[in-house]
């Protein structure tokens, strides 16, 4: 007997024929004597349906209400699982995000869940029951509803495992596991069949919304177990675990993708010390994080040109904040947010010289231009015209044999 944690996210659950098969997979972990805590997503389509409803009343809702309309997603699905175990013969029962209570700190839409009151769970646990928690949100020390931020249930999963000592956290999902790239857009990309914490926190970090990034950093610190798999088929999913435990045969494990970023470019930038600071102090201050920075080798000693990347919901506030910096001149300004970001992650690279290199001859090959370039131990990201996404991608594959 295992306690386990399962959770199914929005497609999981998107419709009730596929409510009843989770009912039925929930049933049968449940024969085989689990304790079982499901966490359940809104039904696919769902939260992105409110977010409509708030913005044709306003684009500005009330952030109090919004996380109030967007919790209900998932609160209709706990219902109907709950319901539909009661259904099957299994005893089951939701509680709410108030109920339990789950208590979140920090800003509404980006709250962090702290603690779990475990007391009526466990004794609904010993009772044999199921137990069914909505992801994705909590409430305030005010007793305000919160949610955690898009993708949310997954960290709502991860803190359920660790705050119950779960022996499992199953993250169910559309696809059979983690793969070295979207396989819903990338067809060559391989299933992984075990990735560590850190590869994967880059991963979802960089665009590999399989696992939202948060939930794998709690996973990571607490060192809690994972693992990804499907709700509609057997198929042994992908273990995330920490490295100790992982032997690299490659040095790339996965290519992550995003096309979030926006590129910024000054011409003509007065070369002397302190401009740097000048043009990123007011950004900061402004929170607004500078991933990439580039700056080319002056050639007069007068002038350089400084090119740096934003996130693109933030690309007008920058340009706007850098117009009206008056510590700092340039000759021009220009923006380009038709980018993606292409990034290649792996433990591996760390012992084998010359990934860069590859990477770089590679996408020269194809006659892919790089237009930004930063790297840390384990990860190495370009960006690029978002045109040539697939095709990188789909080198990158070759040339790291991850197809
Ligand atoms: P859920 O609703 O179950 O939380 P998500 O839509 O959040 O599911 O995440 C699953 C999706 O993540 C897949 O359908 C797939 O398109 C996408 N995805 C992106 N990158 C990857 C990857 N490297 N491996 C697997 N899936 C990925
Ligand atoms: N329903 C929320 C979202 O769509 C949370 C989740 O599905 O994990 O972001
Ligand atoms: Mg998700």
């Amino acid at each position: 007997m295992a306690k386990k944690v399962l959770k199914f996210g929005g497609t999981s659950v998107g419709t009730i024929e596929r409510i009843l098969h989770v009912a039925n997979i929930v049933k049968k972990e449940h024969l085989a004597g689990n304790e079982l805590i499901v966490i359940v997503s809104a039904m696919s389509g769902k939260t992105n349906e409110l977010i409509e409803h708030s913005k044709n009343i306003s684009s500005d809702f009330d952030k109090r209400e919004l996380d109030v309309l967007l919790s209900s997603g998932e609160q209709i699905t706990c219902a109907l699982l709950a319901g539909a175990l009661i259904e099957i013969g299994i005893n089951s029962k939701s509680w709410l995000n108030w109920q339990i209570p789950i208590l979140t700190e920090g800003k509404h839409s980006n709250s962090r869940i702290i603690n779990l009151s475990v007391t009526k769970i466990n004794d609904y646990l010993t009772k044999k029951g199921v137990v069914i928690i909505p992801g994705f949100q909590g409430i305030s020390k005010n007793g305000d509803v919160t949610t955690i931020g898009r993708g949310g249930s997954d960290a709502t999963a991860v803190a359920v495992a660790k705050i119950f000592k779960a022996d499992s956290c199953e993250i169910y999902t559309d696809v059979d596991g983690v793969y070295s790239s979207d396989p819903n857009k990338i067809p060559v990309a391989k299933k992984i069949d075990k990735i560590s914490y850190d590869e994967m926190l880059e991963m979802s970090s960089l665009g590999a919304k399989v696992m939202q990034s948060s939930a794998v950093q709690t996973a990571m610190m607490y060192n809690i177990p994972l693992e990804v798999k499907s709700t509609f088929t057997d198929r042994p999913g992908t273990k995330i675990f920490s490295q100790e435990n992982i032997d690299y045969t490659k040095s790339v494990t996965g290519v992550a993708y995003s096309k979030d970023d926006a590129k910024i470019t000054l011409t003509d930038v007065e070369d002397k010390p302190g401009v740097a600071a000048s043009i990123f102090e007011p950004l900061s201050k402004n929170q607004i994080n500078v991933d990439m920075v580039i700056q080319n080798i002056s050639l007069d000693q007068k002038t350089t040109d400084i090119t740096f990347t934003v996130k693109r919901e933030d690309l007008k506030k920058t340009i706007d904040i850098i117009k009206r910096n008056k510590n700092i001149v340039y000759k021009d300004i220009s923006h380009n947010d038709k980018v993606s970001k292409v990034s290649i992650v792996g433990a591996g690279m760390v012992s084998t010289p010359g990934v860069t290199y590859k990477m770089f001859k590679g996408l020269a090959e194809e006659k892919i231009n790089i237009l930004a370039i930063s790297t840390s131990e384990i990860k190495l990201s370009v960006i690029i015209n978002e045109q040539d996404t697939v095709e990188a991608i789909k080198k990158l594959h070759t040339i790291f044999e991850l197809d």
